[in-house]
């Protein structure tokens, strides 16, 4: 899953070639209109197909921004403005083209889920092979709760202390560490990748009682995590399963990760461990994690 770093090259590298350009319709994939019309809320959230391509057309696209891990269009048509929120969920990729061919990787052509064809001829096409990814259409962030509730950003002067404060809220202090640094509402943008390789630098153990971690200790991890996320934006993020960033190219952070993925403890060659926490698989080292 696309966490903070990947989501930053994904809009680093769609700014500067979206920006400016309008929307002059939009066409949504078979499989979503069906799958809304069976009830289901694929991909595009809180509105019918119809109405979400009819609103957006004739929006110009002003800015591209990352709050956490959402890509937020900033639009604008005369002095009205829109705001498009996609989270990636697994495998969403975005891409910008002149034609559909120019997307190299079949999976992708093949799960094209959304094509907001461009005034000036265009394409900014959105595919997601596993369609848990959302697009959202709202007037502004208050519009949808979640966004409300969102850490602030890990590199902003407020977030460690933010962070500091809600670790020692009794509904924290019981909960496994690594569970705490998952959630989007103590730290933004901090998934399964880098909160295993975080805490395998702090040498904690995934499940540590948040309690029962100093509050200098969770300083420096929150600030590991922060140099963590740092260094894989740098690398361009991870390229995991099928996360790409626009148009198909892939980071190198994988290479450098030390304990996610891994079989072996690289500090002492021990073979990892892995334990479910929050639903999702923590590799660690029973020998250097504690
Ligand atoms: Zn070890």
């Amino acid at each position: 899953m696309p966490e903070l770093p990947e989501v930053e090259g994904v809009v680093r590298s769609l700014a500067p070639v979206a920006r400016g350009r309008e929307i002059r319709n939009v066409k949504v994939s078979e499989t979503v209109v069906n799958s809304k019309a069976a009830g289901k809320e694929a991909i595009v959230k809180g509105l019918s197909v119809d109405k979400f391509s009819e609103e957006l057309a004739g929006y110009t696209i002003e800015a591209v921004t990352r709050r956490s891990k959402y890509i937020y269009f900033h639009l604008i048509k005369n002095d009205t403005c829109r705001l498009l929120v996609s989270h990636l969920g697994m495998t969403g990729a975005w891409f910008v083209v002149n034609a559909i061919t120019e997307i190299r990787e079949q999976k992708f052509r093949n799960h094209i889920h959304a094509i907001f064809e461009l005034e000036d001829g265009g394409l900014l096409v959105y595919s997601d092979i596993r369609r848990f990814g959302e697009l959202r259409l709202l007037t502004c962030e208050q519009d949808h709760l979640p966004l409300t509730l969102m850490a602030p950003e890990p590199f902003d002067a407020d977030a460690e202390e933010f962070f500091i404060e809600k670790t020692n809220q009794d509904k924290y202090t019981k909960k496994p560490i690594k569970e705490v640094i998952m959630d989007g509402q103590i730290i933004s943008g901090c998934g399964n990748i880098y909160a295993t390789e975080a805490l395998f630098r702090m040498r904690i153990h995934p499940k540590r009682a948040t309690g029962r971690i100093s509050r200098e200790r969770k300083q420096q991890l929150f600030r590991e995590i922060v140099t963590v996320l740092d260094e894989s934006i740098q690398a361009g993020g991870s390229s995991i399963s099928d996360y790409r960033n626009i148009n198909g190219e892939a980071g190198s952070m994988q290479d450098r990760l030390q304990m996610y993925g891994r079989k072996v403890c690289p500090i002492c060659g021990s073979n990892t461990a892995s334990i479910q926490i929050a639903n999702r698989t923590s590799t660690y080292c029973k020998k250097c994690q504690h």
